[in-house]
């Protein structure tokens, strides 16, 4: 099991800040800006590219519902997802990561 999946069933804590059946959002352990969430599927989808219209549908709400929460849907925030080696994804389970809280600078990527 990866480490979100070990998040999933509650094998290793984590900050939760939304739940339902299907999605779980909890705060990043080593947050890039203010604040630093991050939004996974329940069911096991490795990255952006197994992902289906009809799960970005309902992840999408879930997102928004999320922002909202944690109060930074008017104020702005950054959505990403890493995909694969070059794309920098670290744990092979779908997330989305979202960073608000502050003015974010747009970073030299290479
Ligand atoms: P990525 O590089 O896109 O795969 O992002 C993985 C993210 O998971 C990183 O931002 C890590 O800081 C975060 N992370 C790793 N382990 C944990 C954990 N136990 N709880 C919360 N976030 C974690």
């Amino acid at each position: 099991m990866n480490i979100f999946e070990k998040i999933i069933t509650g094998e290793i804590p984590s900050k939760k800040i939304l739940e339902n059946s299907k999605f779980l959002a909890f705060h990043d352990i080593a947050p890039k800006a203010p604040i630093h969430a991050l939004v996974i599927p329940k069911q096991s989808i490795k990255d952006f590219n197994a992902i289906t219209p009809e799960l970005m549908k309902e992840m999408s709400e879930f997102i928004l519902e999320v922002v909202e929460e944690l109060g930074i849907k008017e104020s702005g925030y950054r959505l990403i997802t890493n995909i694969g080696n070059d794309g920098g994804q670290e744990v092979p389970h779908l997330h989305f990561h979202i960073l608000g809280g502050a003015k974010l600078k747009w970073p030299e990527l290479i």
